[in-house]
């Protein structure tokens, strides 16, 4: 009889709960990780809350860290050794496409959360399975910080995505719309590419943990006019690069007017509801103005992450709401809007 491992699944909307399934036997071209940690991202709280409608039930979970517990056969000798602290991602990908192959697979055409990763028995990321198989494409050492920490790789992976492929130059003026965890990561990394950052946000506590993490103004749009603000603080040339990263539609329309001459528009954040928006395309002529997007993240983000995380460059203990046992998983899913990260402890033993 094989042995069983546990997964915290989301078998209907509003609810969450410890199911056991089938351990997976460690293929000889992957290794087998037993997950430590596991943070609830905005895409977990989507399903969890019937926003967003993948197949249920789903193991939910991309936010991870480990440790790796087997090595494949063809892998052993191949630098990979039990005990190795490990993250993982970039497991949806098909890596077959064009673009896989090309090195963009965070561009993947086949990408979904919608298949059944080795080693799994339903669908989903599997990070809040108690194991999961990567093959090391996929995973990803980390050195020197906490498991719970190391679970913040992943979002960390994304906002160097974004970031890179903005690539704002040092003195430029950056505006980054919304200071949850990811306005937040967005300011921490382009302060350190040296750019003069503005963080908005309606929250006065966020702009105050933005200004203590090396932005230059802050705005509360509730009760100053941003556009104004955003002209006087980057001494009427208009923002080089703003990142927005709220999901609402209107504040994308918006933030086109903020950019200066080759302004840079990233919309991070996924958009919903997805309401087109109205953008002036002489402006984006005349004003040579770039609007794109960044999703998800590829094996060089993650790299460059890891040693971000690993290093201290980038501190993600801040981004640490609350740590929950496995067993209160429901608790960690209905306490997590709102907050920056809910980090759930992959411990199923009573
Ligand atoms: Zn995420
Ligand atoms: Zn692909």
């Amino acid at each position: 009889m094989s042995k069983v491992m546990h997964a915290i699944v989301i078998p209907e909307v509003g609810k969450a709960e410890v199911r056991e399934y089938p351990m997976p036997a460690c293929d000889p071209d992957k290794l087998l990780i037993k997950n430590e940690y596991c943070a609830l991202c905005t895409y977990e709280q989507r399903v969890f809350n019937g926003v967003h409608h993948d197949p249920l039930p789903i193991i939910g979970g991309h936010e991870v860290s480990g440790t790796i517990v087997e090595v494949g056969e063809e892998l052993k000798g191949k630098g990979w050794e039990p005990g190795q602290k490990v993250v993982y991602g970039v497991t949806h990908p098909c890596g077959v496409c064009y673009h896989c192959r090309n090195g963009n697979a965070q561009a993947c055409v086949n990408f979904t959360n919608r298949k059944i990763l080795p080693g799994q028995s339903i669908i989903g990321s599997g990070g809040l399975a108690e194991y999961a198989m990567g093959t090391p494409h996929s995973v990803f050492k980390y050195y020197d910080v906490s498991a719970e920490e190391a679970s913040l790789i992943e979002p960390v992976s994304c906002v160097v995505h974004s970031v890179e492929s903005v690539n704002p130059q040092l003195g430029d003026y950056v505006v980054i719309i919304g200071a949850g965890i990811m306005g937040l990561l967005h300011t921490e990394l382009c302060v350190h590419k040296g750019a003069c950052v503005i963080v908005v946000d309606m929250n006065t506590e966020r702009l105050e943990h933005a200004k203590k993490i090396g932005a230059k103004h802050v705005i509360d749009p509730s009760h100053e006019n941003t556009k104004e603000k955003i002209l006087e603080y980057t001494r009427s040339l208009g923002a080089d690069a703003v990142f927005d990263t709220t999901p609402i539609a209107s504040v994308a329309e918006e933030c086109v007017d903020y950019l200066g001459q080759m302004g840079k528009l990233m919309i991070y954040s996924g958009i919903y509801p997805d309401h087109p928006i109205s953008v002036s395309p002489h402006k984006i002529h005349k004003k040579a103005i770039s609007i794109m997007g960044s999703a998800n993240s590829n094996e060089h983000d993650f790299i460059t992450a890891s040693k971000l995380v690993s290093e201290g460059i980038i501190d993600v203990k801040q981004f640490i709401s609350g740590i929950y046992e496995a067993k209160d998983c429901q608790k960690a899913f209905e306490e997590a809007p709102g907050k920056f990260r809910n980090i759930i402890h992959l411990n199923f033993e009573d």
